[in-house]
């Protein structure tokens, strides 16, 4: 059974496929026309089930679409779902106005969320939730991964997700765990 994955992200895609392996499921892409639709909820969960609906109305098919960021408690828990819009510019760019909002911040507590909503062929709908707690650096530490990840420290392994293997970042990540749930979900309705 086909499900579209509503991200044009190869790396998303392939993570997908491998923790959904085994199960009746083949992942396929977003058409390139299709429309990105405005993400105007006010959580992770929201702006995810309107990715999720988008891509089941364009296509037809049962659909998946997540929905990640960081939050910070020191800063009430931004950049939140505004993560990837946090400034213009680059990651690099993001990354270094998050410095300076923590720059007088002791409480370094931060957590990566990811929320995963799915479109079930009879149109129900669901949502799963995962995340991961770490501590954000004074600076950056490594050069793998993406975003906000030469910041975010993880003390059980003693190193920052921009060091760690991807495997390894894959296991402990937000984004794994809402996977690890959608499988167990998709496990107990398909
Ligand atoms: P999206 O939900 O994939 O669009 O991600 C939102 C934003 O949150 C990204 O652009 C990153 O800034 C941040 N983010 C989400 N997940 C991660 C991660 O695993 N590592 C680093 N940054 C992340």
């Amino acid at each position: 059974m086909q499900f579209v994955l509503a991200s044009h992200n190869k790396k998303k895609m392939a993570e997908m496929a491998a923790i959904l392996s085994g199960l009746d499921i083949e992942v396929v892409p977003l058409p390139e026309n299709a429309p990105e639709p405005e993400e105007n909820g006010a959580t992770f969960e929201e702006n995810a089930m309107i990715k999720a609906k988008s891509a089941a109305d364009f296509t037809g098919l049962p659909a998946i679409a997540d929905d990640s960021g960081l939050c910070v408690d020191a800063l009430g828990g931004a950049p939140g779902i505004y993560s990837a819009r946090y400034c213009e510019g680059t990651d690099r760019d993001r990354n270094t106005l998050l410095l300076q909002n923590m720059s007088n911040q002791d409480d370094r507590a931060c957590r990566f969320v990811c929320a995963i909503a799915c479109i079930l062929p009879g149109g129900e709908a669901l949502t799963v939730r995962g995340e991961c707690e770490g501590e954000l650096l004074r600076e950056s530490h490594g050069e793998g991964g993406f975003g906000y990840d030469p910041l975010f420290y993880v003390p059980a392994y003693g190193c920052t997700f921009g060091e760690l293997p991807p495997e390894t970042k894959n296991q402990i990540s937000h984004r794994g765990r809402a996977l690890r749930k959608l499988r167990e979900e998709l496990e107990a309705r398909l």
